[in-house]
């Protein structure tokens, strides 16, 4: 986004798809309601995409991606990640997603600049009124701060439902990242695995986290304090692995800082340089938890994949089909996407109720708003893991997502909420 120019407007164009009904279509269950390129009509340059993909249960809510290489295709298989997501959960909303495509890093150094990207792209989204973004990878809670304020401003008032979920608290917004909910999620939904699966003891397991950022690495301290041990980590500048243990403490310390986890002092086995940071996923381990970008895991490294479970934290970091290959060739359990990952956004649900419903607000306020939220994440993610775990087992030849797919389905046309 090196060439990104203050005077610039941004505007949303339409995608026009081809009907699915008109081919041979691979997922039946519903067509995307819309999708949108972000583009700058002076020059037609596209900066970014918008994917609503349903809105049965409520507008669509999924958070701004701002990572290089964003393309169409990956915001539309994530919006309808959200979807499932939100419909599992049972809280009232349908699935979205938004990329915005950044491939100079440095260039949003500057606050200033970043404030601006985020005010135009603002601007461009007030139209999607049945869109709600929150933060994502790239992006953080002050970022839709400024996309509520921006509709604030244009709606006269600050109490509405518009303009993004997930802002930082003194502004009345639940910070999903600095309460570490999807964290929380994750450890909820390791443990469900734990009480059930006699092969898994958490205080004798080691286990790798690729992508050691704001999700992977309150999962890697939580995952440390029930006794589980670090070999491995990585992020976008360098890959870790010492079978002894890796410093939780101390990579968290170095993450932030430029260069991230190349700046961790201490001896490692193995390093692996920027071209070969998917060689970590294939470390011996027994839990690993893909926290970065889609398709960790493809048909290329599937094989040499050694762990006994996956905790995915990001979402789509494997697809169906090598999740299929992983249950039934290699006996590895893949906890699904959009069943453990739910911890940020039920937080976004409670924050937007908590706007929109006076009583609701003094409820969760009576009880704490973090001891509430947390609570609900870990009963919601329990309940969940525990139900397809339970589906899976009793259906021949189901893997975990089957199960987790099908009661999203169900849930995305009923009326049950959760909040
Ligand atoms: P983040 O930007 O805080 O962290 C991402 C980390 O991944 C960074 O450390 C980055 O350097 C690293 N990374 C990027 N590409 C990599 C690669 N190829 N190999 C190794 N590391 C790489 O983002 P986050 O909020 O922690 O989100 C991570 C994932 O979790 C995303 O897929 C996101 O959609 C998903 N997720 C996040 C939340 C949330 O609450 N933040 C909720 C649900 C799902």
């Amino acid at each position: 986004m090196s060439d990104f120019n203050p005077l610039m407007n941004f505007k949303l164009q339409r995608v026009q798809k081809a009907p699915d009904s008109d081919r041979f279509s691979s997922s039946p269950a519903w067509t995307q309601d819309a999708q949108y390129e972000i583009v700058d009509p002076e020059t037609q340059k596209t900066w970014g995409f918008v994917c609503i993909d349903n809105t049965q249960r409520g507008p669509g809510l999924g958070g701004i991606r701002m990572a290089p290489n964003i393309t169409l295709n990956e915001v539309s298989r994530l919006s309808r990640v959200m979807t499932h997501k939100n419909s599992a959960a049972c809280i009232p909303y349908g699935g979205g997603k938004a990329g915005l495509v950044l491939n100079d890093p440095a260039f949003l150094s500057d606050p200033q600049t970043r404030a601006m990207l985020m005010e135009k792209f603002a601007d461009a989204l007030f139209e999607l009124e049945n869109y709600v973004p929150a933060p994502d990878m790239g992006t953080n809670e002050k970022d839709v701060q400024i996309i509520h304020n921006n509709h604030s401003q244009k709606l006269g008032t600050q109490k509405h439902s518009r303009g993004g979920a997930g802002r930082p608290i003194n502004k009345g917004g639940i910070p999903i990242d600095d309460w570490e909910l999807t964290a929380h999620g994750l450890f909820s939904a390791i443990k469900v695995i734990e009480s059930v699966d006699e092969s898994l003891d958490l205080s004798k397991t080691n286990f790798i986290v690729q992508g050691f950022g704001n999700v992977g690495a309150p999962t890697a301290i939580k995952l440390q304090e029930a006794g589980a041990t670090l070999v491995g980590a990585s992020d976008i500048n360098i890959a870790l692995w010492n079978s002894k243990g890796l410093d939780v403490h101390l990579l968290n310390k170095v993450r932030k800082e430029i260069g991230g986890l190349r700046n961790y002092p201490l001896e490692v086995e193995k390093k692996f340089s920027q071209d070969k940071l998917d060689w970590l996923l294939e470390a011996p381990c027994d839990v690993m938890v893909p926290c970065a970008r889609p398709d960790a895991i493809t048909a290329k490294n599937v094989d040499r994949v050694q762990c006994r479970y996956i905790l995915q934290g990001a979402n789509t970091p494997s697809s169906k089909p090598i999740e299929y290959y992983l249950h039934h060739r290699h006996n590895i359990l893949s906890l699904t996407d959009f069943i453990v990952n739910a911890g940020g956004v039920i937080g976004c649900a409670v924050e937007r109720n908590m706007i929109i419903d006076d009583s609701y607000a003094d409820k969760v306020k009576q009880i704490g708003v973090r001891t509430y939220v947390e609570n609900l994440i870990c009963n919601t993610i329990s309940n969940n893991v525990l139900e397809n775990y339970t589906r899976m087992k009793n259906c021949k030849g189901y893997i975990f997502r089957d199960a987790a797919t099908e009661l999203a389905t169900e849930r995305l046309f009923s009326q049950e909420m959760w909040l």
